[in-house]
């Protein structure tokens, strides 16, 4: 089985995949985190955003893995807290506006969902990495309660940054990930749209679960 799920920063989609996962007993797969490994990368190695050449020579080489509980390792090493740094959170819709970097990160997702039951959240899970995937969900909320929201998460994990820079933040990566030529975020006829603004993370996942298990009609 796969579940897939589509929607813009801070909208909750990796708690509540979270949640899913352990309820339903599936492989999690955070394809964000890849994209940020890429952009981590190319910190590290000092290259300039506008150096697209040696970007894409960059990502080929990177071994991205991540484990059961949703930790990452970039050539064996732990990134899992480093790839959510403000500088990486930054540059890494610009790194994931690259169209050759997509092709190596979208066949390496393919490859960590094969043959399992799996759920993958990030912007082209539902239009690009598995149209045909058995469930395809639309998570959505305003961009003041989705800054409001990953101010709390950055907070709790000692990450600095003001609640303006992140609303401003989140704006622009919306502004990128919807205007990309290749695997932009979208809204289509077949995904099933949810508006967790005014919802808890608990409804929204038993509302997933829902539509899941047949409960729910769409
Ligand atoms: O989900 P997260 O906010 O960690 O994703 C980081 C960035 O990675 C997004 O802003 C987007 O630019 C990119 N991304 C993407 N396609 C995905 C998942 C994430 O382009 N499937």
């Amino acid at each position: 089985m796969i579940i897939a799920i589509d929607g813009p920063a801070g909208s909750g989609k990796g708690t509540i995949t979270d949640i899913i996962a352990k309820k339903l007993n599936l492989v999690n797969i955070d394809t964000g985190a890849t994209y940020r490994c890429i952009a981590l990368a190319t910190l590290k190695n000092n290259i300039k955003l506008d150096e697209k050449d040696k970007i894409i020579e960059l990502a080929k080489k990177q071994e991205i893995i991540m484990d059961e509980n949703k930790n990452v390792f970039l050539n064996g090493k732990d990134v899992t807290k480093e790839i959510r740094t403000k500088e990486v959170t930054k540059i890494v819709s610009q790194i994931s506006s690259i169209v050759e970097v997509r092709k190596i990160l979208v066949d390496l997702q393919r490859n960590m969902a094969n043959g399992k039951n799996v759920i993958l959240e990030g912007r082209d899970i539902t239009t690009v990495v598995f149209p045909n995937a058995d469930y395809k969900f639309y998570l959505d909320a305003t961009a003041d309660v989705r800054a409001m929201r990953r101010f709390k998460q950055n907070k709790e994990q000692n990450i600095d940054m003001t609640l303006k820079e992140i609303k401003e933040n989140i704006e622009k990566r919306d502004y990128n990930d919807m205007h990309k030529p290749v695997g932009a975020l979208r809204r289509t006829e077949d995904q099933i749209y949810i508006d967790s603004t005014n919802m808890t993370i608990d409804e929204v996942a038993k509302k997933i679960i829902g539509y899941i298990r047949g409960d729910e009609e769409k």
